[in-house]
């Protein structure tokens, strides 16, 4: 079943015509959790650990970083642009009591569109990853922003890298802590273009 938006059309680019590639740099980290299997699945689901997203969305993150930069904190991303049968094995793979934590390829996810990040903070001056009250994709009710059982510096970060994200352009929710969609992804098709 794919959704009607669907486009198959090669659109990786590295001009600004289409999605742009975020590359590491002193306070960006590409630390890409679903080319590894270093994830809540245990298992690979793509082989390029690159970060893609729409050139809005792109420019978005770069603000987002910038400002968190003079706080002394660098934006880790996990997860970036997907193409859309990562996420019908992403739905696959979850049980139904998970399915809430994952999109439904019927709609395709904001991810798809190169219009949703999964980021995370680390410390500029040591380099280690910023305390949060939950791993990246810990699928349980500690990924929530309204959590409250966990460390003050947690809290604190969660704040911050939310407040910067909204701030720069992005838009959170409520069940994962790490998880924003670019203001205006739904004028961004949904793509099935392998990451390359
Ligand atoms: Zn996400």
């Amino acid at each position: 079943m794919l959704p009607c938006t669907l486009q198959s059309q090669p659109v990786l680019s590295t001009d600004d015509s289409a999605l742009v590639r975020i590359l590491p740099s002193e306070n960006i980290r590409i630390d890409m959790r679903y080319a590894t299997d270093n994830n809540v699945f245990g298992r690979k689901f793509y082989d390029e650990p690159k970060a893609w997203l729409t050139k809005p969305a792109a420019t978005a993150l770069f603000r987002a970083a910038d400002s968190l930069k003079t706080l002394g904190f660098g934006i880790l991303v996990y997860d970036a642009y997907r193409p859309w049968s990562v996420t019908k094995l992403l739905w696959d793979a979850v049980d139904s009591t998970r399915k809430k934590y994952v999109a439904n390829p019927a709609k395709g996810s904001r991810h798809n569109r190169g219009c949703a990040v999964d980021v995370g903070l680390f410390h500029l001056d040591s380099g280690l990853t910023a305390e949060m009250p939950s791993a990246f994709d810990d699928f349980t009710e500690r990924a929530s922003i309204l959590y409250q059982n966990c460390s003050e510096p947690a809290k604190k970060h969660r704040e911050m890298l939310r407040n910067v994200m909204v701030w720069a352009g992005f838009k959170g929710i409520t069940a994962e802590w790490w998880h924003f969609d670019a203001d205006g992804w739904e004028q961004w098709p949904v793509l099935n273009v392998p990451i390359r």
